[in-house]
């Protein structure tokens, strides 16, 4: 055997991409978390967690949260390098143009009408000149569908005031 896996790398957790998956105690089914095992999921009711320094972190199956349990220092700390990996990804692939931070808790972006809000997999997107901008509610993505452009500059002169 020449490579090495290591068990403990399937053992991870999970990590709710958005603040109020963790907060909540079910799990909205439309925000996305990642396990420190790399296993990108919805969490649902049946979805365990492990708490470590006062963040509660999101295991993918029972065995993953059966090991988080044993060592949750490690597991949060690998929870949190799935995450940022994860989140690195998918900045890439949307390409979202109006994301002001990214934190262990969520990714922040403004949107066109001047509200700071957390993306999450419900989050709707317009397209303008190959770039996302993520709209903070249907009503705003609504708006923005009808003039693209005016939606993009209001997003980006909001963030600039806003930085
Ligand atoms: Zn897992
Ligand atoms: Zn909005």
């Amino acid at each position: 055997m020449k490579k090495v896996i290591t068990p403990l790398f399937a053992a991870v957790l999970l990590f709710a991409l958005a603040a109020g998956a963790v907060q909540a105690n079910d799990a909205p089914a439309n925000l996305v978390a990642v396990c420190g095992c790399g296993m990108v999921f919805t969490p649902d009711t049946n979805t365990k967690y492990i708490e470590y320094e006062g963040h509660k972190y999101a295991c993918c199956s029972d065995g993953c949260h059966e090991m988080a349990a044993k060592d949750p220092a490690t597991a949060a700390k690998m929870g949190q390098a799935a995450v940022e990996k994860v989140m690195n990804m998918s900045h890439m692939k949307l390409n979202v143009a109006n994301v002001m931070s990214v934190t262990e808790t969520g990714t922040q972006a403004m949107c066109g009408c001047g509200k700071k809000f957390t993306v999450d997999g419900a989050t709707e997107y317009v397209k303008v000149e190959g770039e996302n901008y993520a709209c903070c509610s249907h009503a705003c993505h609504e708006m923005a569908s009808k003039d693209p452009a005016a939606a993009a500059a209001s997003a980006k002169a909001k963030m600039k005031a806003g930085m």
